[in-house]
């Protein structure tokens, strides 16, 4: 597998936010989202065995694990990478762009998964029949670049019944839209959703790698 990173860090993004957790960061994306503060997984890094990740993540003594990237399901080895995982008893977060068919994935894993906007410049890349495969535990994260992003994605939740499927995260994007300004229009609509903000950037800074 080709890795970018591994580390230890707070997790900064979903309702996980704030507990202690491992990434193994996969080189290599399918994207190229406008917004995208990861350019340097798109290529390079590291080839290493399923093996030794597992070996490099054990030894942080850390139950909760999330495999990213890039896009992790780029890589075929993620699934059974994170089965793995599971049958060591780790809790295992995959965010994923949405792309890429998730329904091989072990039931036990919690899917973190972009729908892309408009505004990502990525907005027909979302594989429908993902929704499909969403379980009660998992998360579906809209990341928002302005008005025309909010109410496109306010529309899709509605088109789709989403709010029944799992938790909605709607992330305002990065130096483009202000939490303050994202969330009074949730207020305004009573939507059922979570305003998710990127914490690790405001512990070690919007520019801050490896954390
Ligand atoms: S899917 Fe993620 S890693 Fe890929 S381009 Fe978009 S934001 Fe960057």
């Amino acid at each position: 597998m080709q890795i970018c990173e591994i580390f230890a860090s707070i997790q900064g993004e979903s309702t996980y936010a704030g507990l202690p957790c491992v990434f193994v960061r996969l080189s290599g994306c399918n994207l190229r989202c406008s917004y995208c503060d990861t350019l340097f997984a798109y290529e390079g890094g590291t080839v290493m065995s399923p093996d030794e990740v597992i070996t490099d993540v054990s030894k942080y003594g850390i139950g909760l694990v999330e495999i990213t990237g890039g896009e992790p399901l780029c890589h075929t080895e993620t699934v059974s990478l994170a089965g793995r995982f599971l049958d060591m008893g780790f809790r295992v977060l995959v965010e994923t762009n949405g792309t890429i068919d998730i329904s091989g994935l072990d039931q036990r894993v919690i899917v973190i998964m972009d729908v892309k906007t408009p505004g990502s410049g990525e907005g027909d890349s979302f594989l429908t029949r993902n929704f499909d495969f969403m379980k009660k535990e998992d998360e579906l994260k809209f990341v928002i670049t302005d008005r025309a992003d909010y109410e496109w994605a306010v529309e899709t939740v509605g088109r789709y019944n989403l709010g029944e499927k799992c938790t909605l995260l709607f992330s305002p994007a990065s130096g483009r839209l202000s939490a303050a300004e994202l969330g009074g229009w949730i207020i305004a609509d009573r939507l059922p959703v979570r305003l998710n903000l990127q914490m690790h950037k405001f512990i070690y800074g919007a520019d801050m790698r490896g954390v």
